[in-house]
């Protein structure tokens, strides 16, 4: 009943074991899970994935984090992978003035480049965005208009949400909605309308309150469902039945 609109099942910390943790999440529901492939490695394991598991689907491009290490190498790479219809998305691509592991230049040369090929093979576009939401739009706006997207791991404002929506873009909510602390996301999650909503786990990473410490999966996703339930005070079905539609028309699966 659940689509993991985000997990990277081919990182270094999930392959080794996912054949169990493809287990538990069919045993938890899961229809669908979208792979996030950010490197060459990753990608290939991915696309092998793909061949063993059809409810897997597989993304690509080089994280805003890694576009000075191994922007130029991935890239041909992901062309070739979505000309050949093995991607159902381009992402997770974007802009992280956060971290700045990679120079802010280097990160908007990818985003425009990454632009250009969703554009030239048709594939929607999965945004990585912290603390760089006015870059990110005004970007967009000249390259990207009126174009599908989906805001990742969503953690910006209730303002930046509504510019999000404001595009006709979709806003992915991950396991920090589940956080005490989270009172600014809550109020997000209570705002987004339920048909421009994803849910993710964002696997290995963020596992949800009840399993802080643990490396995180698929199947915890019904923690994340189940706060958004309660926070629009609606039952979880309709939490379930919502997102995966929004996310089967958005990738098209
Ligand atoms: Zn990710």
């Amino acid at each position: 009943m659940y689509i993991d609109s985000h997990a990277h099942l081919t990182s270094e910390q999930i392959f080794p074991i996912v054949d169990q943790v493809l287990e538990r999440a069919k045993l938890q529901g899961l229809d669908v899970i979208v792979n996030i492939c950010t490197d060459i490695d990753s990608l290939k394991k991915g696309i092998d994935l793909r061949a063993r598991y059809p409810f897997v689907y597989n993304t690509a491009s080089t994280t805003p984090h890694d576009v000075v290490q191994e922007g130029e190498l991935f890239f041909p790479v992901v062309e070739k992978a979505a000309r050949e219809g093995h991607l159902v998305a381009i992402g997770e691509t974007g802009l992280d003035y956060f971290y700045e592991h990679s120079d802010k230049k280097t990160q908007q040369k990818y985003l425009s480049k990454y632009f250009a090929l969703a554009k030239e093979v048709k594939l929607p576009v999965i945004f990585h965005c912290r603390e760089a939401f006015e870059d990110l739009f005004d970007m967009a706006n000249d390259e990207y208009a009126g174009l599908p997207a989906v805001l990742h791991c969503f953690t910006g404002t209730l303002e930046e949400a509504k510019q999000v929506l404001d595009r006709g873009w979709y806003l992915s909510i991950s396991g920090i909605v589940t956080f005490k602390k989270s009172l600014q996301l809550q109020e997000v999650a209570k705002f987004v309308p339920l048909d421009r909503l994803f849910i993710e786990t964002d696997s290995p990473y963020l596992a949800p309150q009840s399993k802080r410490g643990m490396q995180n999966e698929p199947s915890f996703i019904c923690e994340t469902a189940m706060m958004i339930s309660s926070i629009k005070n609606i039952p979880v079905e309709e939490v379930a039945k919502a997102t995966s539609a929004n996310a089967r028309a958005f990738f098209s699966f």
